[in-house]
This record gives C-alpha cells, structure tokens and sequence, in this order.
C-alpha cells in the first residue's frame, strides 16, 4: 500500500463518484465525454517524438527543454477513458497505479504472463475461478512449463507452508496467486499469513516471490488486500464495479513499479479496456457505495432466511462464519462486510437443485454476479462445469451447491419466491 495513492485523505464514496476527471480537460462537461478515437494528432515532430521519449523512456523533459504535457500516442498504448478509471481504482484499491482490461480473465493472464516463466512454480488458493483454474492446469502447466500448486485451507499456515515447500522442490516459487473470498465456497484467504510466508521463502530463494489477490468477490469497498501485504489486487470489474451486467472488464493495482511492467506487456497483447466501456465504467463506480451497502443488507436478510429454511442444508455466507474458527478472525481482520454473493445446498443433489432453479422468475437463472438483479446458478453444471469433479468436490462444490448474487431487489419479493420454490421441490 501507498501513502501516495491518488485520492488519499477522502472517503471512498466521495473517490468514486469523481476521482479522475476533471471538467477543465473537456469544455466545462460535467461528465466526461467518450473519447472515440485510435490515434492521437500532434503539434509537431519534436512533440511527437518527446510524447515517445515520455512514454517509452518515462523522460519529463523535451528535447528543446520545458516540460513533456501529458498526451497520448495511439488507443492500445492509453486513452483518455482508461486513464479516468484507471486514477479512479488507483484511488479505491488505494495504490500507486491501475492497469485497467477488457476482462477480469484478461487482467490474470496478462498478470500470469508477466511473472511466470517456464521452470518457476506457483501456488493458487482452491478453489480458484474456473477460467484462472483452466489458464493454470490447461495452458501454464501442460504448454508453459509452470509448476501449479494449490492449496485448500490458506488461513492454516501448515497448509500453505505445505504447499510452499512442495512448490519449491519443483521449482523457485515465483507468485502466490490467491482468490479471497473463494468462488463460490467463500473460502478466505489469510493474505498476511501468506506475505509473511512469501517473505521467507524470498529470503532463502534470493528473490521474494509475488502475492496477488482476486478481490473481486468482495470488491474495493470491502477488501483491500494491498493493506495486508499483497503486492496487486486483481478485480473483475465485469462484477461489482460495472454493477449492471452490461458489460466485462478487469483491473489490476499495485505499485508503480509492477503496474509498469504490466502495462508494457498489455501494449503487446492489446487488451485493455475500450473507451466506451471505460465511461460506462466512470457511469457505474459512482454508485458502487450505494449499491455495495444495499446488496449487503439484502443478502444477509436472505441468508438468514435460507439457513433456518427445513430443506437447507447449509448455507456459505461469510457472516455466519463460526465465532471461534481460525476463518472468522481473519474475516474480522480483513474484510469490510461480507458482501452478497454466497452459495448454499438444499438436502439432496442435482435433481432438487434444479426443481427449484426451474420455479425462480425474479432471481434470474445465470452465471455471473454483482449486477443490480439477483442471479442465482448452479455451479457444479455451469461455471465450473469443466472442473474435474474430484477438484471441485475437493475444495467444497458438490452436485447441490447453488451460488446465490443477491441484487437490489427488494429482499421480502427475493424471500416470498424461494419460498414458493422450496416448497416446489
Ligand atoms: C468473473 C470472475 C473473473 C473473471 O472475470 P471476467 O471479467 O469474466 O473475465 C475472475 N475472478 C473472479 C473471482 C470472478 O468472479
């Protein structure tokens, strides 16, 4: 974390509403404009070559002297659009820089691409989302020569030193690519236990390996991993941050320094995030406070009612932690809320699970989470459907596990149709 982050010193409800734009850079708008273009015109030669010099080399000087002005080269390098969210979840992730994407998945592969090379190991918390799982064990492991290591329980340090120590017999441990809560168990991930851990396996392999953080489940009002000594907090902006399920993007933060190197690979690969979904995006953070509060409150009424419900068998909300679990105090320690995303099992498997999915009208059936409507899927056969059952039952979905977003809707409409869904089953 920076003292320097952008925004520093004000609330993040404030931060998200204005933070990187100001109306003097175009005509007085109060909102900012969508800067549809691909290249950029300059003044002269000299500018164009001191814009490159400032871009490539980081010179603040022109040639002929005085100060390089802030410009743009060409839309894949950097637009005006992304430079706004950007400065804006810099200011909320409270970091030195953002590297914003055109997806959540495009941020962790651009992310694993920049620090993994053939030979390294890495470690990832179980579960982990289904696409970070396959770029893992379909692509880095079997194409890229990248030792993956998973690790359950990551608030149990004989855990994840386990997994550290068979990591390192493979391989010099290069990042710790941790998911905190887990999609969907909610498993939670000790970020500090797993820094201190990445600093002793640093000082004995001569080089510290790196701890990110998917927070996209939580999102940046309720978790700041940077605060607890991760070095880049990875988010799906597809999710809480869009907020509406209208469009897919990604984000990853964290110092300059590796933001940087971030950025120089995502100039090649030529994935970040467009300008029109980069206003829509400005559009949505405004209301991420409100919405992250309400969602809050709905899903813990919902909660409530689904676990004292006779056909529930368990529900996995991060609320209902037990009070004396080693999960709790890392929960009380490191997350604002516990957000509205959760998943829960009726007694039986696959067949009652869908008999009640097939009775729902105003909880949507679909993957995805975080928008304004309440969506309801069943992971086992969607978005984990190409997990071998013996990983995912492992790390806690089985055949009657239903992940729940729970949305704006008013929560008694929520509760009254799972009522009648329930009964249905
Ligand atoms: C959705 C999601 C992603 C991937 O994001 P996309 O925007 O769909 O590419 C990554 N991590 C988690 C936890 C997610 O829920």
């Amino acid at each position: 974390m920076s003292a320097d982050y952008p925004g520093h010193g004000l609330h993040p409800d404030t931060l998200a509403v204005g933070q990187g734009y100001d109306p003097a850079d175009a005509w007085g708008a109060a909102k900012p404009p969508i800067v549809l273009t691909s290249t950029f015109v300059y003044p002269s030669a000299q500018a164009a070559k001191d814009f490159h010099r400032a871009f490539f080399d980081g010179a603040t000087e022109g040639e002929q002297g005085g100060p390089i002005p802030d410009g743009f080269i060409y839309s894949r390098l950097g637009h005006p659009n992304l430079s706004m969210v950007e400065a804006r979840m810099s200011a909320l992730d409270r970091a030195e820089d953002t590297a914003g994407f055109n997806s959540g998945m495009s941020a962790i592969s651009t992310l694993a691409l920049a620090f993994l090379r053939p030979g390294d190991s890495m470690i990832y918390s179980r579960p982990i989302y289904s696409g970070s799982d396959n770029l893992l064990n379909t692509v880095l492991a079997p194409n890229f020569g990248v030792h993956v290591e998973g690790v359950i329980d990551a608030c149990d340090e004989i855990a994840v030193r386990a997994a550290a120590e068979a990591a390192l017999a493979r391989g010099p441990i290069a990042l710790f690519m941790m998911e905190s809560p887990a999609n969907p168990t909610a498993a939670i991930v000790d970020i500090a236990l797993v820094r201190r851990i990445a600093d002793e396996i640093g000082a004995r392999q001569g080089k510290r390996p790196l701890v990110s953080v998917d927070n996209t489940f939580l999102g940046p009002l309720l978790q700041n991993p940077l605060e607890h000594g991760a070095d880049l907090t990875v988010t799906s902006l597809t999710k809480y941050c869009g907020g509406h399920s209208d469009l897919l993007a990604g984000s990853i933060s964290g110092s300059a320094e590796l933001i940087g190197r971030i950025k120089a690979l995502r100039m090649i690969l030529g994935n970040h995030m467009e300008p029109f979904t980069a206003w829509l995006m400005l559009r949505s953070m405004e209301s991420l406070a409100v919405r992250t509060q309400r969602a809050c409150t709905n899903a813990l009424t919902v909660a409530t009612f689904l676990r004292a419900h006779p056909k529930v068998a368990r529900v996995t909300y991060l609320g209902f932690l037990a009070e004396d679990s080693a999960a709790r105090a890392v929960y009380e320690r490191q997350c604002g809320g516990a957000g509205s995303t959760f998943s829960f099992a009726l007694h039986g498997g696959e067949a009652e699970a869908f008999r009640f999915l097939d009775q729902l009208k105003i909880l949507k059936l679909a993957v995805s989470l975080g928008g304004s409507e309440t969506l309801i899927c069943h992971p086992a056969t969607t978005t984990h459907y190409n997990i071998p059952r013996e990983r995912r039952e492992a790390s806690g979905i089985t055949d009657g596990t239903m992940r729940l977003s729970v949305g704006l809707e008013h929560p008694d409409d929520l509760i009254a149709e799972m009522t009648r869904g329930l009964e249905a089953v």
